[in-house]
């Protein structure tokens, strides 16, 4: 997912993961990586509502080398890489956003569609509700 492009924008499809870094785990990663793992807990009690358990998804803290892009998944892989900057810069709604955008491709496998408020492939302004509407309707119909 990324933001909203000033110049003509490069879609995920031709991004990589080698536009990501890992950062190393120490203490200062740790943290950044617990603000994630809290959101994938709002979305693993979302699902558990429902009576489906969620599967792990691994998460790697990133240094980003294009500076646009808020977060990446590999497509039900559960995998995804998130940059140190979206966490430290995005609103809480807004990371919120980006989690489980990424979410839905790492677990269900979801595409990109501009007609969804999560799954387009720019962040878009979208609450709580929104938010967890457009994830559960993913996981469902996957
Ligand atoms: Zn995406």
């Amino acid at each position: 997912m990324s933001r909203k492009p000033r110049k003509p924008r490069r879609s995920r499809e031709d991004m990589t993961t080698r536009s990501q870094v890992n950062r190393d785990m120490n203490p200062a990663t740790f943290t950044l990586r617990r603000k994630v793992i809290s959101i994938i807990f709002e979305a693993k009690n979302l699902l558990r509502e429902q009576n489906v358990e969620m599967d792990r998804v691994d998460i790697r803290i990133t240094d980003s080398k294009e500076h646009q892009t808020l977060g990446v998944a590999r497509m039900n892989d559960r995998i995804m890489w998130i940059p140190a900057d979206s966490i430290t810069n995005l609103t809480g709604l807004e990371l919120r956003h980006v989690v489980f955008h990424e979410l839905c491709h790492a677990l269900f496998g979801t595409k990109h569609d501009e007609l969804c408020m999560l799954m387009s492939r720019v962040l878009r302004k979208t609450t709580r509700k929104d938010q967890n509407n457009a994830f559960l309707t993913n996981a469902i119909i996957r």
